[in-house]
């Protein structure tokens, strides 16, 4: 695998049970306090094909017309986050699939109860990531820029 350094990007769903719980702020706060980098960002409503792909690999459990159902109840956000083996890091702060047995810390141990309502998606792995960025936006949406505070958020030897 290419090492890509802090140019390694993850997608992040905001899911409807967040939006209606009014918990999109203190989601992004926890990738913003810990140093992350906001690239990509935007509210939209999925639809049957993207989320069935998206979810592929449970599109045929028999949980999954509910995962749809809630997935399609209300408009997500989508955001890429990019930082050093970033797609690693937001799945630490994300926690476990079911919330209520999620370690206390993560987003899904303080903010949520449920296995299917556990406020936010995360991909799983370096390939997972890259594919679902690109299935959520397009190049012209994910935004390079320096950031500032990176300086000291990395070592120099970290910053290549
Ligand atoms: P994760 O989101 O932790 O990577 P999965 O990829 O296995 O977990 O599942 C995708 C999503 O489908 C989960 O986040 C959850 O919302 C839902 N889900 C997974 N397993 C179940 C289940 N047994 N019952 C209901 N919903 C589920």
């Amino acid at each position: 695998m290419q090492f890509e350094g802090l140019q390694e990007k993850t997608l992040v769903i905001i899911k409807p049970d967040a939006i209606q719980r009014g918990l999109v702020g203190k989601i992004t706060d926890r990738f913003e306090q810990k140093g992350l980098k906001l690239v990509g960002m935007k509210m939209m409503r999925l639809e049957e094909a993207v989320l069935r792909e998206h979810y592929s690999h449970i599109a045929d459990k028999p949980f999954y017309p509910g995962v749809q159902r809630f997935m399609m109840s209300s408009p997500v956000i989508v955001q890429v986050w990019e930082g050093l083996e970033v797609v690693n890091a937001i799945r630490l702060i994300t926690g476990i699939t079911k919330a209520r047995t999620a370690e206390a810390g993560s987003i899904r141990g303080d903010y949520a109860m449920s296995v299917a309502c556990n406020v936010i998606h995360a991909s799983d792995s370096v390939e997972s990531a890259k594919a679902e960025v690109s299935r959520f936006f397009r190049e012209e949406e994910l935004h390079g820029y320096e950031k500032s505070d990176y300086l000291h958020v990395y070592t120099e030897d970290e910053r290549v």
